[in-house]
């Protein structure tokens, strides 16, 4: 289930991998430094084709140099085996060409893609290694010459660094870990005088709260005046409080706080956010990029946006299909159900994620319609999956829209009945803000479900305002912790605390509880500690077509 990607100790290059040779050291330090934040990128966008597709792209391209300036090294020093280097090399593009027509297809993921490359790379400098020093060091000059003519393998800052600190000394020991983590940066000793600095919303900014003139705090304010929003790591010599309520602050302005840090800071936890932060910006940076590009074709051709009446088509013509994430018990890994995903299938644009047409959907008032289309879909799923012996609850997310209308218990009842199905397989989800938005006719609704046999599910639990008593009222079965907390349960205490309440509170109400985006053995392990029950996310599997779902769950489960 687990892999060992998930490790640290795999991204970084350290000394026990040099070569001995400087340049070739700094390259490779710098491609674990690209695999590592190509890794994030995706992990951060896992649907984006067009974005995966980017990362692997610029991945080949320093490869293609670090290659380059490895046979102009091998030549300088006249290696006598430089030849069967030269082979290696050609053959690793070829196969890695395929590979990226693979990725461009939808059909490799670029994770599995970067996860290859790395392990292939650390292979690679543990073989070719120790036997090229005999050489190159006799040959310094003769190397130096031959770089000069290749490119350095730097890579492109999108996103720039500030560092903003009243305290020299931070400032120093700041700037060399951003040097140790690979980036550049611009500090400035006070709020005032990197307010004159000309920035973009596609920075980040490393600012400290406690300032003597200009505290942090005004730093942001300032800036949302001007209409900026770049993402902040906010540091403090204060309290965890204070960070917090800093937090609170930036949060009603809806600014971008990516992390906070206390001082004394910790090198690695300060290069590890580093990173973290840097690849995010870097994402919505790339992302911006992919949608500018789609907006001019969309203006070249107005036929390649989704319109409402291509969407009615799709429900029609059942381009509509759906996809399965497997959910597994916490406290023995049996597969015990399936949340159900909708897919279009599109004839030109490939697969489309449901972000880009469920709203739509919404608009127009089709989610009935695109419901009716998922749970027929899933029905026929169920089928396949109890035929290969599978015993499991398939969960189907509902809108609002859905329980407007007071006629759907009955007819989710017949249908069911007709396919000879039992309600209590069916977990219907509903999203904790489309409960709380709903009138008592959809309490009537809730509870008509539950009467006739489905589970109910609240979906995203902890990202709307709960009233308790509401909640209470309802007669839902299972609690869905929303990924955002459980994504940030290793660093964040805020979102252990919230785990934990979500935890308590569905124990009081004898629900059961299942965690969203758990991606990670460390995100597993500290849920299975809070008595979590079922665990959903990429670390157990990403969703999947119905026929990869069975023979995952028949097959590859453990
Ligand atoms: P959701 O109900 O919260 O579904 C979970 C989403 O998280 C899915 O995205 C899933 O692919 C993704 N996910 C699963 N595990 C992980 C993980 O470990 N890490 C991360 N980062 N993400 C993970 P997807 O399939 O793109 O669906 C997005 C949303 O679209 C769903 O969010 C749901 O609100 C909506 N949706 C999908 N299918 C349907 C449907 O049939 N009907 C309705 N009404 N909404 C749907
Ligand atoms: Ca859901
Ligand atoms: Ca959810």
């Amino acid at each position: 289930m687990s892999d060992d990607f998930t490790k640290s100790e795999y991204w970084y290059w350290s000394t026990d991998l040099s070569v001995g040779v400087c340049q070739i050291d700094d390259d490779h330090r710098l491609m674990f430094q690209l695999f590592h934040e190509a890794y994030l990128l995706s992990q951060n966008q896992p649907n984006s084709i067009a974005l995966h597709f980017g990362l692997a792209s610029e991945l080949v391209q320093y490869i293609e140099s670090l290659f380059k300036r490895k046979e102009a090294i091998m030549l300088a020093s006249s290696i006598p085996f430089y030849e069967n280097y030269f082979s290696i090399h050609k053959l690793l593009l070829q196969k890695i060409q395929q590979e990226l027509s693979l990725i461009e297809s939808g059909k490799k993921s670029v994770i599995d893609f970067v996860i290859f490359l790395r392990n292939w790379f650390i292979g690679y400098i543990k073989n070719s290694g120790q036997c090229i020093l005999e050489y190159t060091a006799r040959n310094e000059h003769n190397i130096h010459l031959a770089l000069e003519k290749y490119a350095s393998l730097i890579p492109k800052q999108r996103c720039h660094i500030y560092l903003v600190d009243d305290d020299e000394a931070y400032i120093n020991l700041m700037q060399a870990m951003v040097d140790a983590a690979g980036f550049k940066c611009t500090s400035f000793s006070s709020g005032a005088l990197f307010l004159e600095t000309p920035i973009t919303n596609d920075d980040l900014v490393v600012l400290d709260l406690n300032m003597p003139e200009k505290d942090g705090i005004e730093v942001m304010r300032e800036l949302t005046e001007k209409q900026l929003s770049p993402a902040f790591i906010l540091i403090s010599g204060f309290d965890e409080r204070v960070l917090h309520s800093a937090r609170q602050f930036a949060e009603s302005k809806q600014l971008n706080v990516a992390d906070i840090l206390s001082k004394p800071i910790e090198t690695e936890d300060f290069i590890d956010t580093l990173i973290n932060v840097y690849a995010k910006c870097k994402l919505a940076y790339l992302l911006k990029e992919t949608k500018d590009t789609k907006d001019t074709k969309i203006i070249e051709k107005p036929s390649e946006e989704i319109g409402i009446d291509e969407l009615i088509q799709a429900i029609n013509q059942h381009e509509l299909i759906i996809y399965i994430q497997p959910q597994v018990d916490f406290s023995n890994g049996a597969l015990t159900g399936g949340e159900v995903l909708v897919r279009w299938q599109h004839s030109e644009q490939g697969l489309v994620f449901p972000d880009q047409f469920i709203p739509l959907a919404e608009q127009h008032y089709l989610m009935g319609e695109l419901t009716e289309a998922v749970i027929l879909e899933s029905i026929k799923a169920y089928k396949q999956i109890r035929t290969a012996g599978i015993d499991i609850r398939l969960s189907i997310n509902l809108s609002a829209q859905n329980i407007n209308n007071l006629a759907l218990p009955e007819k989710l009842e017949t249908l069911l009945k007709t396919h000879a199905i039992s309600p209590e397989t069916f977990v219907l989800e509903l999203t904790e803000s489309a409960i709380l938005t709903n009138t008592s006719e959809s309490l009537d609704i809730f509870n008509r479900l539950r009467m006739k046999g489905f589970s109910l599910s609240i979906d995203d639990f902890g990202t709307g305002d709960s009233s308790l008593k509401k909640l209470y009222q309802s007669p839902f079965s299972e609690l869905k912790i929303d990924q955002h907390f459980v994504s940030r349960i290793e660093k964040d205490p805020d979102a252990i605390s919230i785990v934990k309440v979500c935890v308590l509170l569905a124990k009081e109400f004898k629900m059961r509880t299942v965690a969203e985006g758990v991606e990670t053995q460390a995100i597993w392990d500290k849920l299975k500690a809070l008595d979590c029950d079922i665990a959903q996310g990429y670390f157990i599997a990403r969703p999947m077509p119905i026929t990869d779902f069975i023979n995952w769950a028949v097959n590859d489960k453990n």
